[in-house]
């Protein structure tokens, strides 16, 4: 399948999809946004990620940041925090630079290692674009968390992979019908950026499911 361009979605929205369906067509379908503290600590880091769109070459690495990404086949773009691109036999040759350069998508996040595999699913879909950008196979990236500041190597498998291309496939479907998920309380619910624009439509569900409850109670 190929999508054109219109019809690409933003790859970052994957990351929403995998916390919660309903944020993410909150957000993408109906365009409400939310800033809560862990969106804004997020944003800052992004920011300073993308700070500097140059290229820095140190022997057998070269650094770009913020670099433009899409795939017409997963039909999506977005922008990757840090590609690094290291000397290999299996890397491709990049324009005016000599030898042969494999990318390294490296994703930054706000907090500690998530217990999804959201952020994952997100740095997996960069090395899908970045491989059919540069035609090339990224059998690995990583993923930057400031708490502790450290990185985790991801090794992108078969498995990571089709759930990269079934979770798309999902979201272009929910997002060509226009459609977001009823609300379903989770242990998402608490840390998330739109809880306030969310969850009163629970208050209200939770008074009608009580109102009901007590009406039934008074009918026995
Ligand atoms: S409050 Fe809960 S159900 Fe609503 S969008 Fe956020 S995580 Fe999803």
């Amino acid at each position: 399948m190929s999508y054109t361009e219109e019809d690409y979605l933003q790859l970052s929205g994957i990351q929403h999809f995998a916390f919660c369906r309903r944020q993410w067509a909150l957000i993408h379908v109906e365009n409400q946004w939310a800033e809560n503290v862990r969106t804004t600590l997020g944003n800052l880091l992004h920011e300073r990620a993308h700070d500097i769109t140059i290229r820095e070459k140190r022997g057998d690495l070269l650094t770009v940041r913020g670099l433009w990404i899409s795939s017409s086949n997963l039909g999506v773009s977005g922008q990757c925090d840090v590609v690094e691109f290291r000397l290999s036999p299996n890397g491709v040759p990049l324009q005016g630079i000599a030898g042969l350069w494999l990318p390294f998508p490296v994703e930054y996040k706000h907090g500690c290692p998530k217990n999804t595999d959201a952020d994952i699913l997100q740095l997996c879909g960069q090395a899908m674009c970045l491989e059919e950008m540069f035609c090339c196979d990224i059998p690995e990236g990583a993923l930057y968390y400031d708490t502790p500041r450290r990185r985790e190597i991801i090794t992108f498998t078969d498995v990571i992979r089709q759930k990269v291309r079934d979770t798309l496939l999902e979201m272009h479907q929910l997002y060509q019908k226009g459609y977001t998920p009823k609300m379903l309380r989770n242990k998402s619910c608490n840390a998330c950026s739109l809880k306030d624009l969310c969850l009163p439509t629970l208050s209200n569900s939770e008074l009608v499911e009580n109102y009901i409850a007590e009406a039934l109670e008074e009918g026995r």
